[in-house]
């Protein structure tokens, strides 16, 4: 889940690795420690807490040009300075950072202590620092990494550092992100190309079951069995200033007005006025494969979810091909039926979530097609599909998905009319669409000018303990994704239901203390969600209504947005409803980028 950063090169490691953990804090982590190789040792610091504890607690003169480090969450025993990595072996001559989960760790733990070995920490990563040192022939370090990751079964992307070797890094991965960064005469490594924007313009991802020797002029990578393994490095497509707040409170504000450029992103170049289609180049399939497609299925988790929500609607709406969404953890595990003619899309910002990963892999094993929809080049999902659209919002830094949201959401719709335009979608149509979508960026800065509207809104609801998010149709998922955002960072109990199925039971809970959040687009259930809205009233409850053309007297507070394409409207809907979150969790004080108990990229199951 959380962070690795190594450093070997011609300057001081030391600010590098604490800028580089500081700059992957924004996953969630519980501690962090570094260590350095210098004059035959190491120097070896960790803590729990922030990565600002650990920068306060070192040594002013803490200095080496060969470092690693990491911020933990932790899987196998509490958070403690103990705990923490990089963990060493009785002798302090390895120091090994891990990403992951060891499955065997047990085993080994025992097979080491019956050796006489004295393990410091609860965690399962001591035990590679032991065996790694133990190693014959340790002066290969390369090798004795190699020798003993093949005993070891699990997830793991690791760093290793040898005190006698303070020229190289050594690093692995199976199952957890592990890139190199390229500078000058200075490699870098981490788990997130977060810490390596400042430093490097070239990254290269390590497949799984490979592992690399870095040294400040370049690197060198193989498999476990010890064959080189050539590798293309690639441009690094982030900015450091996409790292960085730009002038506002949280990065969740920044991203949410962001959303404007974002789509702008996703939308370029993609749109081809002549045949009134969209073109997507990430997509290899012939209009006649695409024809064959009977069915679409997408998958992914929590915003994901929600988003392919959004998207099977625009399919089914465009395309008239039957598209639905499903949790992808709930999917695999219910050893699903794979047809040829169905088309599979994994949804993940990040493209690491492992429960997204695993049900590709469970539709690649069973010979099903899978596109990605992810917002990192080269990351797992990214590199386990057979195609798809990058989602081009820039970094998302807040924990709390926003503009990659969107761009999903616009992502489906360019895929949507592609479909639509091989099939029976009019020119006519296509051409409908496609104003809609170059008209969405303005739309969406026009919502976002009345912010401070949509806050005093927010004022209203935060002393609720619980709401309810309500929507009909296409305005279900922006219920859902509404319910689910002001969850995560305002912490007040939400819960989204399709309107017409209040009064089959919620409606129960329905009182003063109770607001509802009613999703109303201008479509022709318009006379229908007024009602609903007037059974919430008659019961004493709230109403907060985000619409297209206002209901009146109905609402106790109201928010607007611009008339669409029918299509489009779940998309603009959903814009306040980031807003409204936002402002509640800023009025309630929470921790709004890192909201509790969650992380940004969920790598594990
Ligand atoms: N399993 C390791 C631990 O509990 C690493 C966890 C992580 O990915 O940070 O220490």
């Amino acid at each position: 889940m959380c962070g690795i950063v190594g450093y070997v090169g011609r300057q001081d490691g030391v600010p590098v690795l604490l800028e580089g953990l500081a700059r992957v804090e924004y996953r969630g982590y519980d501690s962090a420690g570094l260590a350095v190789a210098k004059g035959g040792a190491l120097r070896v610091h960790k803590k729990e807490g922030r990565v600002g504890d650990l920068a306060a607690s070192l040594p002013k003169r803490l200095s080496g040009t060969t470092g690693i480090a990491h911020t933990r969450w932790a899987t196998h025993g509490p958070p403690s300075d103990v705990n923490a990595h990089p963990h060493v072996d009785t002798g302090c001559d390895v120091a090994v950072v891990h990403n992951g989960m060891l499955e065997n760790a047990e085993e080994l733990r025992a097979e080491l202590q019956a050796a006489g070995v004295a393990l410091a920490s609860d965690t399962d990563t001591e035990v590679l620092a032991h065996l790694i040192a133990a190693d014959d022939d340790v002066d290969d370090l390369e090798g004795a990494v190699a020798r003993v990751l093949q005993r070891v079964t699990g997830s793991y992307g690791i760093a290793v550092l040898h005190a006698a070797q303070p020229d190289r890094i050594v690093i692995a991965r199976n199952g957890s992100p592990v890139i190199i960064g390229i500078g000058e005469r200075e490699t870098m490594v981490s788990s997130d190309v977060a810490a390596l924007v400042r430093h490097c313009r070239q990254v290269v991802h390590l497949d799984d079951g490979e592992l690399a020797t870095l040294t400040k002029d370049g690197f060198q990578a193989s498999t476990l069995g010890r064959r080189p393994s050539p590798k293309q490095a690639t441009e690094l497509d982030r900015a450091p200033e996409e790292y960085e707040k730009g002038g506002f409170q949280h990065f969740l504000a920044k991203e949410i007005h962001e959303q404007p450029e974002a789509v702008e992103r996703a939308l370029s170049g993609r749109i081809e006025d002549r045949f009134a289609t969209a073109h997507l180049g990430g997509i290899e399939l012939t209009p006649r494969e695409l024809r064959a497609v009977r069915r679409i299925k997408v998958l992914g988790c929590g915003s994901a979810y929600y988003s392919g929500l959004m998207g099977a609607g625009l399919i089914e709406a465009l395309a008239r091909v039957p598209a639905d969404a499903e949790p992808a953890a709930e999917f695999r595990q219910r050893n699903p039926l794979i047809e040829p003619d169905t088309l599979y899309i994994a949804v993940s910002q990040s493209g690491e979530t492992l429960d997204t990963l695993l049900a590709v892999e469970e539709v690649r094993r069973k010979g099903g097609r899978v596109l990605g929809m992810v917002n990192v080049v080269g990351s797992s999902i990214a590199r386990a599909v057979e195609g798809g659209i990058h989602l081009r919002a820039g970094a998302e830094v807040s924990v709390a998905s926003t503009k990659s949201f969107t761009n999903t959401v616009v992502a489906f719709a360019l895929l949507a009319l592609h479909l639509g335009r091989v099939r029976d979608l009019s020119p006519a149509d296509g051409e409908r669409l496609i104003a809609g979508l170059r008209a969405l960026p303005g739309q969406i800065a026009e919502i976002l000018e009345r912010e401070d509207e949509i806050a005093a809104v927010a004022e209203r609801l935060a002393p609720a303990h619980s709401a309810f998010f309500i929507g009909r149709v296409s305005g279900f998922p922006a219920a859902l994704e509404g319910a689910q955002k002001l969850k995560e960072v305002s912490y007040i109990h939400a819960e989204a239901y399709p309107a017409s199925e209040l009064k089959h039971g919620p409606l129960a809970l329905i009182s003063p203390e109770m607001p509802s959040v009613c999703v109303v687009p201008d479509d022709h259930l318009v006379a229908k969600n007024r009602s609903a809205i007037e059974q919430i009233r008659a019961r004493g409850g709230e109403t907060i209504v985000v619409a297209q053309t206002s209901v009146g007297d109905l609402a106790d507070a109201e928010s607007l947005v611009p008339r669409c394409e029918p299509e489009l409207a779940p998309l603009l809907l959903n814009i306040p409803l980031q807003v409204l979150a936002y402002h509640a969790a800023v009025e309630l004080g929470r921790d709004v980028d890192q909201p509790r108990n969650l992380a940004k990229s969920v790598t594990v199951e």
